[in-house]
């Protein structure tokens, strides 16, 4: 029986949370945490003007559907010249859910015209922990860098080609999934969290 639940109905990603956390979590293996879809938890509307707001309206949805304390992440790509666009629209970008490369094109195409120094940008990551009695506990982490001109590198997913984190020599899409969770948004925020989660599971 699951005692946390990841909102979350893709499989890697699940993987990836398990694994930031679970150093975390020495009480706990990895058939502790379900995710969404294990549970059989609809996805509710993400409706929020912000990362913080989109994770806590998965988390408190999925705390309630399941009486689990549950955690959630939203996340996207923050580039400095475009005021924080893509932002919290970055996995629609192009209009289709989800096509990454149609994103990642269109994003180097509104680009073009801006030299080196000005390509600066972060992934942002909120992660935040929903108890089913209502406390909430929500961090937002981000890794600065820059925007690449042509992508590079076939790991990792999204906008991962043509970003390379400061102090990096390469995309992110050229690190190992070790190496991209050390530095990314994703990893700050959930070891961040780590505490308070194992705080409420007792582990
Ligand atoms: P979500 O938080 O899974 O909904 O991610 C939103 C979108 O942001 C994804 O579809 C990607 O386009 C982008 N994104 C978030 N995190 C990353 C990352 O670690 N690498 C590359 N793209 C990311």
């Amino acid at each position: 029986m699951a005692r946390l639940a990841i909102a979350t109905h893709n499989a890697h990603k699940v993987d990836e949370i398990w694994a930031i956390l679970a150093p975390a979590l020495p009480g706990l293996s990895r058939d502790d945490a379900a995710s969404a879809r294990d549970l059989g938890a609809p996805s509710p509307v993400e409706d929020g003007t912000s990362f913080a707001e989109n994770a806590l309206i998965k988390a408190r949805a999925l705390a309630a559907a399941t009486g689990l304390p549950a955690i959630a992440d939203d996340s996207g790509i923050a580039v400095d010249v475009m005021g924080g666009a893509p932002g919290i629209f970055s996995a629609l970008w192009s209009g289709r859910h989800g096509a990454d490369r149609e994103n990642l094109e269109l994003l180097l195409a509104q680009m073009a015209d801006i030299p080196d120094e000005h390509r600066a940008a972060a992934f942002v990551c909120a992660a935040v922990l929903v108890t089913p009695d209502g406390t909430e506990h929500v961090v937002v982490e981000e890794s600065r860098g820059t925007l690449l001109r042509e992508p590079a590198g076939v790991g990792g997913f999204g906008y991962d080609p043509i970003f390379r984190a400061d102090g990096e020599s390469v995309s992110n899409a050229e690190l190992t999934p070790e190496q991209k969770n050390a530095i990314s948004h994703r990893g700050r925020a959930f070891r961040a969290l780590a505490p308070r989660v194992a705080e409420v599971l007792g582990a």
